[in-house]
This record gives C-alpha cells, structure tokens and sequence, in this order.
C-alpha cells in the first residue's frame, strides 16, 4: 500500500496541477482543500522542489506551482520520487525490499514471482496517466461497465 506521506504528495500535486498557470499556491490552501497537516506538507513540498517537480516563492505574494508541464509528470515517477513502493509484498518491492520470518528462497517462491509481474503491471500503468489526465473519481467504474 503507498504510504500516507505519497498518498498527501500525489494530492499535493493534483491541487498544483489543477491551478497549473495560474500562479503561485498557497501552502495553507493547498493544506486546508487537500486536508494534509500544513507540517507535512512542507516536508513534502520541499522534498518535491528537490526533485525540480515543484517551484516556489516566499514572501506575502508567493507559493508553490509545478516546476514541470502536468503532461509531464506521471503518476509512476511522482511515486518513484517520493520512494513509494508499488509492491504488495516486500520482498518485490525495489526501493524497500525485506523478507518475511520463515522465506523460502527467493528464486524459488511462485507468490514472488507474480508479485514481481503485478508490481511491474502496475508501474506501467501509472506510467501510462499523467497529471494532466483527467482522472475521474467514478473513473474505474465507468471503465468497468
Ligand atoms: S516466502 Fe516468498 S513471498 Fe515471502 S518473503 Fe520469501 S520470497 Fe517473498
């Protein structure tokens, strides 16, 4: 599962993403919209700028944009910035591999093997959306039908 502090960027950048040209953002609105304690959030938005996703501004007139067009920010390398693992069991996951108690050889354990396929599937997936897609709440549903 992503961690809470991925799950508060990915919403972090969506809201960036949403007044994408329409100047600087501030933390607090970003904060109270998005409901990511305003602490949080500046850890994240500094992580972010880091990797020249985010730009900002202080003083009484600044904040926070993308430092990069949403076309060309996916989902999969927003997650692969913040560290996120797409693994749904550790011992598949790249940036926070661990075994659990009693493993038995990674090469020969058939439950690694295809969560290695489905972390794979699903990173090219979220390669495939960026932020400038438009991505519905009800979207997975009335892709279903
Ligand atoms: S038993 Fe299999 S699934 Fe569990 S940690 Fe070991 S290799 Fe991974």
């Amino acid at each position: 599962m992503l961690s809470q502090k991925t799950r508060y960027a990915i919403r972090a950048m969506q809201h960036l993403a949403d007044h994408y040209g329409k100047g600087p953002v501030q933390l607090a609105d970003i904060a109270e919209v998005q409901k990511i304690p305003p602490k949080f959030l500046t850890v994240i938005l500094s992580e972010l700028a880091r990797s020249g996703l985010v730009a900002s501004q202080r003083g009484k007139d600044g904040g926070y944009w993308l430092g990069v067009p949403p076309i060309d920010i996916s989902y999969g390398d927003l997650i692969r910035i913040m560290r996120g693992s797409l693994a749904l069991v550790p011992c598949a996951s790249r940036y926070a591999h661990e075994t659990c108690q009693n493993c038995v050889e990674e090469e020969n354990c058939r439950t690694r093997a295809l969560m290695l396929q489905v972390r794979d599937k699903t990173a090219h997936l979220l390669d495939s959306i960026n932020l400038s897609d438009n991505v519905e709440a009800d979207a997975y549903l009335l892709a279903a039908e």
